[in-house]
């Protein structure tokens, strides 16, 4: 095989899930995805997808059609900036966003997102972080980040962070709210209404 040719896997029908589409158009209220025409017009609007490795408009396609691990598995959903420009452009109105957001929570979910990329650690990070304090606090996020992706890289940034530490921009002193368990309109009651998939408590499968 040459240098330029890229092996693809090949999915049958029966490696489909028929419901995938259902289910991530129930999680993200967005039941338009089903009226796609596929115009590419969110890929078109889309600042990122030059490094997408799915377009906007595969991903909506291909959810449709229920490739669940290959969605799950990419790249795209995690490099999504969550900027809406292409919902804004849709001519079908489809929550292409929160279609984005709901594949993201069931890839955390399904401990499928990929290993050592730093977005999805630092989503769960955050999450886990904020459920507990209340806060988020910068540099233990960053360091917990760093040390499930790649820690060397944490080395590469220890001058800009003492710059940010010197000028108070970050610190050491974790905060935390009063009011985190136990009350009425407590955190962790506001944080279990807003987390109905919650992240699972095991890292990535792969
Ligand atoms: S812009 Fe809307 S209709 Fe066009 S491909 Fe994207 S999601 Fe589908
Ligand atoms: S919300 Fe995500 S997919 Fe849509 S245009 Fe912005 S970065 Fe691209």
């Amino acid at each position: 095989m040459s240098d330029g040719q890229m092996t693809r896997k090949i999915t049958y029908e029966g490696d489909l899930d028929p419901h995938f589409a259902d289910e991530v158009a129930a999680s993200a209220r967005g039941e338009q995805l089903f009226t796609c025409i596929q115009c590419g017009t969110c890929g078109g609007a889309c600042p990122v997808s030059p490094y997408m490795d799915l377009t906007p408009r595969r991903i909506i396609a291909m959810t449709r059609a229920g490739y669940k691990a290959e969605v799950l598995q990419s790249h795209t959903i995690w490099l999504c900036a969550s900027c809406y420009a292409c919902t804004v452009a849709c001519p079908k109105e489809v929550r292409i966003t929160d279609v984005m957001y709901a594949l993201k929570q069931r890839a955390i979910r399904d401990g499928v997102y990929p290993k050592r990329f730093p977005v999805p650690v630092l989503a769960r990070e955050f999450f886990h972080g904020v459920l507990a304090t209340g806060r988020n606090n910068e540099l233990p996020l960053l360091i917990k980040m760093y040390l499930k992706t790649n820690i060397f890289k944490m080395l590469g940034q220890a001058v800009m962070g003492l710059r940010l530490f010197l000028t108070g921009r970050i610190g050491l002193k974790q905060e935390r709210i009063k009011a985190r368990r136990g009350e009425k309109g407590d955190l962790q009651t506001i944080m279990a209404a807003v987390d109905r998939d919650a992240p699972a408590k095991g890292g990535p499968s792969r």
